[in-house]
């Protein structure tokens, strides 16, 4: 049946069926070189068109789910997106998130921490930024970056004002630690989490910059500090895999999306969210009898005026 005519709760169902094989909720076994980034599940490349139709009744199907997210006020939703340079987080957000109403959403972009950040805990700049019962809030980068650029750079580690006596073998096994129980907190009080990791293979990152430096529109995308980090690349491997192995649960899983095409990653991650908001059973709060009998009262006031 065409996914246009499906019910809401169809859709949902369709959705929770395509992102499973994505979605990671227990790290012990997970390993990295096991996903392809050019995987497109059971779809070719001659599906495209038709995965962008999809896409679209996707990001109807989220701004319906996040009005009555809006509407119940009760869940708050919490959208971190994870990847190497150019793997596509931007545009992913620009068209996943491009038919909810921007009233319900929340956006950070965390760059390099600044001075009043450092004075802080390492979690201090992201937690006063979570989003309201009620909304979305999408992470672009998140405190993920503190097991991943930090630990990939231990100069950047250093210059975090940390006791030394603090530094020591375990401080990343305590980084995640703190981020597990910071996620079952917020999971306990009524956040709905979910955590991306578009998984760009090095040959594509290569096509991208390549495009980035030769397209005079794309040139303002290009910086030199994203060859540096390039250099890195198994490093950061390394720190990707260990991070979900070690920050994985039912209640704040990672999504492993494979990044090499655009059109499909785009297709997991809204269909990721609508699974997320679906499993909420949201409704239209209902209104009780005393509302009823205001309503009638205001009507009769309204049509003598
Ligand atoms: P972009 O998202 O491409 O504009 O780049 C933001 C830069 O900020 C990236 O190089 C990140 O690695 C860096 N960044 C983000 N969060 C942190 C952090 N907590 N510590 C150090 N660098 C960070
Ligand atoms: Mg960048």
């Amino acid at each position: 049946m065409a996914i246009a005519t499906l019910s809401l709760s169809q859709r949902i169902e369709r959705c929770r069926e395509f992102c499973a094989p994505y979605r990671i909720t227990d790290g012990e076994k997970f390993r990295l070189k096991k996903i392809d980034p050019g995987d497109t599940g059971d779809l070719e490349s001659e599906d495209k068109p038709r995965a962008k139709e999809v896409l679209t009744i996707g990001v109807n199907t989220l701004a319906e789910l996040q009005e009555r997210l809006y509407a119940d006020d009760q869940w708050g939703v919490l959208l971190m997106f994870q990847a190497m340079d150019a793997a596509g987080k931007d545009g992913t957000i620009k068209h996943v998130m491009s038919g909810v109403n921007p009233q319900g959403c929340q956006v950070w972009s965390f760059k390099v921490p600044s001075s009043e950040d450092l004075d802080h805990d390492f979690l201090w700049r992201y937690l006063k930024n979570t989003p309201e019962r009620g909304r979305i809030g999408i992470f672009n980068r998140s405190y993920y970056e503190e097991v991943l650029v930090v630990k990939v750079h231990k100069e950047i580690l250093a210059n975090e004002k940390l006791p030394a006596s603090l530094v020591t073998k375990s401080i990343w096994k305590h980084r995640y630690e703190d981020i597990r129980n910071i996620e079952k907190y917020l999971a306990r009080n009524g956040y709905v989490i979910c955590k991306f990791f578009l998984h760009l293979s090095k040959k594509e990152q290569k096509r991208r910059f390549l495009e980035r430096l030769n397209t005079p529109s794309k040139n303002w995308k290009f910086s030199s500090a994203d060859i540096n980090e390039r250099g890195y690349w198994d490093d950061y491997a390394q720190a990707y895999e260990e991070m979900i192995q070690a920050t994985a649960s039912k209640y704040a899983p990672w999504y492993v999306v494979p990044a090499d095409n655009k059109w499909f990653s785009r297709l997991v991650v809204a269909a990721a969210i609508i699974d997320a908001l679906g499993a909420l059973d949201l409704q239209f709060p209902k209104v009780g009898e005393e509302k009823v009998a205001e309503f009638a009262a205001a009507r009769a006031t309204l049509e003598k005026a």
